[in-house]
């Protein structure tokens, strides 16, 4: 391959010209994870590009409804999602814009004593690793919620639940990447990874992308960018729906969840209810999300009805589907790619966008040399290394 080849019309600068590398990161995916990553690799120092088939943050990361709750994360992730909570809430000083950040409390409701005593266990073990959340009585549960059912039988709270609004988090990270100096290739699919000497060519159609290192950002597609390196990476896809209600004076202030039930319950500041919690709709990586399924919908709405009865009086308005990675273990993948020196994972992260900005920031540091804040997810450990497919011998 020629180097004009390489570079896209435009792009040839002296400086390109010169290195080994056009970059000394490319990030493959412009989600929040690697949108995250290329921000705080570019204010370490480093010359990073993002390289995005679509515009940054359409996909996982624009399509969830934002829920910040610390009652739906696994103990071992709670540190981390404390730590993404803040920056949500301080976006405004290192991301440059206000995300909608708003703190609502949240109640997660048990109807039966089966429920309750799994609420108490799950709970109590979250609460050990860090969350602010602590169980109370249904009379105090009302108090807090007047318009809760009359059927539960015990509650947890956690105070700093609350949300962020995702559908900010494209615009935000654009302008915030542009003025870090990060060279922002939206529209621009990779559809496949080679090694280049001590770096990497990116392929995109008729162009390419050259750096030193790179990070696979890539969301439910991350097996898919695993596989060009010969990795293969322990990551699910999941088609999780959201139901949205027309707009509804005051019917409920915090955010709501049922123990053992998937629902996460809340009314935007326009009033109108989101309703959420992983009920699955049809689709895959090659299509979308395409189909949501009706006995999915009427169940996600039968369910938030029964937590909060005045929502049987709203019209649904539409629902939409969103793919969501998950990695094994419920666990984050963050870390460097076994068996390919110089490139980087992040993502299958599930709840990923309440810890999401933590994780990018953490990855960054690993990168820059730093020890980092907290310990990484390390991939390795969750998958046998191969040897370098593309490296013989390393
Ligand atoms: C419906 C839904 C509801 C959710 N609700 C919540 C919630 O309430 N709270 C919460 O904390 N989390 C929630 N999540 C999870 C959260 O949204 C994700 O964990 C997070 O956004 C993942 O970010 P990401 O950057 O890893 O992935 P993505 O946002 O999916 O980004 C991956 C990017 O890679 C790009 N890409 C893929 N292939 C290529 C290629 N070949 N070349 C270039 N670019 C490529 C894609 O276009 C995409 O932009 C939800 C997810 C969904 C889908």
């Amino acid at each position: 391959m020629t180097w004009s080849a390489l570079c896209p019309a435009g792009a040839t600068d002296k400086r390109s010209m010169r290195g080994l590398a056009d970059f000394d990161v490319a990030v493959v995916g412009g989600g929040l994870m690697g949108c995250t990553t290329a921000l705080h690799l570019a204010r370490g120092g480093m010359r990073v590009a993002v390289v995005e088939r679509g515009p940054l943050c359409r996909a996982a990361s624009g399509a969830n409804p934002g829920t910040l709750s610390m009652q739906t994360k696994r103990a071992a992730l709670l540190p981390y999602a404390l730590k993404g909570w803040e920056l949500w809430k301080t976006a405004p000083r290192w991301l440059g814009m206000d995300m909608g950040f708003a703190v609502r409390g949240g109640l997660t409701l048990a109807f039966n004593d089966a429920d309750a005593a799994l609420l108490e266990a799950v709970m109590e073990e979250r609460r050990a690793a860090g969350a602010p959340i602590e169980i109370i009585g249904a009379n105090r549960a009302r108090q807090i919620e007047p318009g809760l059912s009359r059927h539960v039988t015990l509650a947890s709270y956690c105070a700093i639940d609350g949300y962020a609004n995702s559908t900010l988090t494209g615009k935000a990270f654009r302008v915030a990447l542009k003025r870090d100096e990060v060279d922002v290739r939206e529209g621009w699919p990779v559809e496949g990874i080679e090694r280049d000497g001590g770096g990497f060519i990116l392929r995109c159609a008729d162009n390419a992308v050259r750096a030193r290192r790179i990070v696979l950002a890539g969301g439910v597609w991350l097996k898919k960018m695993g596989v060009w390196l010969g990795v293969d990476l322990p990551v699910e896809c999941r088609v999780p729906q959201v139901v949205v209600t027309e707009r509804m004076g005051p019917v409920m202030g915090p955010i709501i969840g049922v123990a053992n039930k998937l629902l996460t319950l809340k009314q935007a500041a326009n009033g109108t209810i989101l309703i959420g919690g992983g009920w699955p709709g049809i689709g895959d990586t090659e299509v979308g999300g395409i189909h949501a399924i009706p006995k999915s919908v009427v169940a996600n709405i039968r369910l938030a009805r029964h937590a909060i009865p005045a929502i049987g009086r709203a019209r649904i308005m539409r629902t939409w589907l969103g793919l969501a990675a998950a990695g094994p273990d419920w666990l984050p993948l963050v870390g460097d790619l076994p068996g390919v020196a110089d490139a980087f994972v992040i993502g299958a992260a599930r709840s990923g966008f309440t810890h999401g900005p933590f994780l990018g920031k953490l990855l960054a540091q690993h990168i820059l040399g730093e020890e980092p804040e907290m310990p990484l997810f390390d991939p390795a450990t969750r998958i046998a290394a191969p040897a370098d497919p593309l490296l013989p011998g390393r």
